[in-house]
Formats: C-alpha cells, structure tokens, sequence
C-alpha cells in the first residue's frame, strides 16, 4: 500500500477509533491454525455500525480491507495482508416470536458457537450442529457452515450486508446462492471482486424442550471429539469431492502422519492439517500441495480447498 495513503487512513480512522488502530498486528495470534504474518493494519470493531464504517473508510480510500471472525477458515501468507484486517467482535442478539417460531437477529461478530449455546438454553432449536464450530456468524454466513446433516443454509432468513460502492442492502436466501461449504459472496471474493461485509443475519429457530435439544448437542459434541483432533488446525482443509471423503482420500494416499516443517497431517483425521507449536504458513501450504497431487495422482480426483488462502502469498 502506497505511504501517504497508508498515513491518511490511519488518521482517518484514529480519528474515529483511537489507539484501537494497530500497524504490524501479527495475525497467528487471531487465527486458529496460528500461523501467519502481520496485517498492516488493524482494528478491532464491537458493533455492526464500526465494522461498516471501517469498510467504508478503506474502501473510499483505496485501501483493500479483510474481514477477520474467528480466523477459523483461512490460511494467512507468512508475508501478512496488506491493508487493513477489520477484526469483527460485533456481538449484539435478540430474539422475537414470528408465527410458530423464533427468529434470532444477531450482529456479524458472534461467536456461532457461543449462540448454539446461548439458543438451547432458550429451548430454541436450529443450531444444534454448530456447538463445536469455531469462528463468528460472519465466516459461518458466508462460507456456509455446516456440520450432521445440517448448515446455515437450512436456518437462513436474510443478512444485512455492506456493498462497498453501494451500501447497505438486504440478502434473501435466494440472494445468497448457497452450495456446499459455499455461498455468492465466498465466490465472488475468490475472483477478486470487492468484498461484501455481513453486518448481521437473521436466522430461523423453533422452540424444543431443553433437554432434548442438550442431548442432540452432547450427542454431536461426543461424535466430533471421537473423530477429529484437537491443536491448532483450520479444521477440513479440502472439501468433501462429490461421493468421496477428503480424509479417506488423503489416508488412502498414505498421507496420514506426513510432515513438513512444523506441520503435519493429523493421525486422527487426514483432513485436519495441524500446526505442531512452530510451523509456517508456507510448511501447511506445502501439504495442502502434497494432499492435493498425491490424490489426484492415485485417484483422479481433484479437490477443492475448503480453507481460503489469503493475504500475499508468493507461488513460486
Ligand atoms: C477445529 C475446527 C473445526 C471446524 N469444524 C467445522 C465444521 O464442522 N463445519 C464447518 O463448516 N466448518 C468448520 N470449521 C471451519 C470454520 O470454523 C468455519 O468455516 C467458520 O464458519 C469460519 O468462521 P470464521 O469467523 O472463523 O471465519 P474466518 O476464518 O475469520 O473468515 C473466513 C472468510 O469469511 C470472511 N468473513 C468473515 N466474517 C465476515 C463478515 N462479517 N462479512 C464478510 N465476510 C466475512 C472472511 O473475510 C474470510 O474470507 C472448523 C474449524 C476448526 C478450526
């Protein structure tokens, strides 16, 4: 990023924020896999209205910008992201009766997570699935999130999102296009388009008795800690291909176990790429490559990355 624009925003934005506006804010310390370099910028909102409002002020200044939830889905370069990083913790939910059911209106920055928690408590059913899903309702809106048979697509209402150039406009469930692990908006940001920011969504609940709903999260819970490893990982690397497992694919290509650098493919669960304590980047990317080719060798499947590589990563 050119300097006199770098100094104007961060005036611009101090102006607004304060002290809030980091420069060099390491991001392995923000993100799950705990790797990656430095944003340069950064800023961390707690309502809906900052988050637009930073969006607005890079965008108008020609400054790219990054919406960082959990930093649960995606793969920071070891040379950072330029621009600025919005860290969204814009955490604001409520609740009101709609017919037979519930609709729960809640800001980006919520943990998904802490509201499948905060909804059985309720005697509210829907998000049951999510209990064991890092990251905020942002990453799980816009990647589709999902988990047992279920994603966000099946309690979708509509999402309040900023266009840059436009502004603030209301997505159905139609708008949102979504597919597996997908949505309109994750497309669209994976062929450089400017990126839309989710402010809020609305998403559909139905009153359940609370033990019930506890049961069916423990007995989620229980299948997920049997399965998966823990550690810092992104959690699946690759999407399931039509028919097939990723983590079969890449345990029948005789991967598990394999390392580079302080990376390794978990013993556990092959699509789990883990971070012993000193990997890079660049050591994870080198098994994605790996998985990747070993699969399409001995199968000729090619899969596709479930986790977004961002930020300037040199392919060289
Ligand atoms: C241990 C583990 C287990 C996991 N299990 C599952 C699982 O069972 N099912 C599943 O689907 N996923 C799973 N994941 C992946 C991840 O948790 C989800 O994809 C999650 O929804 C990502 O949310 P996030 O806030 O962390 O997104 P981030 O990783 O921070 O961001 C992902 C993308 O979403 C964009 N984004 C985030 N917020 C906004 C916003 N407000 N507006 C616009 N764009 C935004 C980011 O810019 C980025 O492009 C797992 C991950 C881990 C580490």
């Amino acid at each position: 990023m050119k300097l006199m624009t770098t100094v104007q925003t961060v005036e611009r934005l101090r102006q607004i924020f304060g002290e809030r506006v980091q420069i060099n804010e390491p991001l392995a310390r923000h993100t799950t896999a705990r790797v990656g370099g430095s944003a340069e910028l950064f800023l961390s909102v707690t309502s809906a209205e900052q988050l637009m409002t930073a969006a607005e002020i890079a965008y108008n200044a020609g400054v790219p910008y990054f919406v960082l939830g959990g930093g649960s889905n995606i793969l920071v370069a070891d040379a950072g992201i330029s621009g600025l990083v919005i860290m969204n913790r814009a955490r604001k939910v409520s609740f009101r009766h709609s017919g037979a059911g519930v609709v729960c209106t809640v800001e980006s920055g919520m943990n998904l997570s802490s509201l499948a928690r905060q909804c059985i408590s309720r005697g509210l059913g829907g998000l049951e699935w999510a209990g064991g899903i890092p990251g905020t309702i942002g990453g799980a809106v816009v990647g589709n999130a999902g988990a047992h048979g279920s994603d966000i697509d099946g309690q979708f209402l509509a999402a309040t999102v900023w266009e840059p150039g436009f502004g603030v406009r209301v997505y159905n469930r139609e708008d949102m296009k979504y597919g597996y692990r997908d949505s309109v908006l994750k497309r669209d940001a994976a062929l450089g388009k400017a990126r839309r920011v989710i402010l809020s969504a609305e998403l559909r609940l139905k009153p359940e008795p609370v033990d019930v709903l506890t049961a069916r999260a423990e007995g989620f819970n229980a299948y997920r800690k049997e399965r998966q490893p823990g550690g810092a990982s992104t959690g699946s690397m690759f999407k399931n291909p039509e028919n097939f497992y990723a983590g079969y694919l890449i345990d029948t290509a005789g991967l598990k176990g394999f390392r580079v650098g302080g990376a390794s493919i978990s013993e556990k669960h092959a699509n789990f790429f883990i971070n012993e304590g000193e990997a890079t980047a660049e050591d994870i990317r080198s098994l994605i490559a790996e998985a990747w080719n070993s699969v399409r060798e001995q199968f000729g499947i090619e899969m596709s990355l479930e986790v977004e590589l961002v930020g300037d990563w040199s392919f060289e």
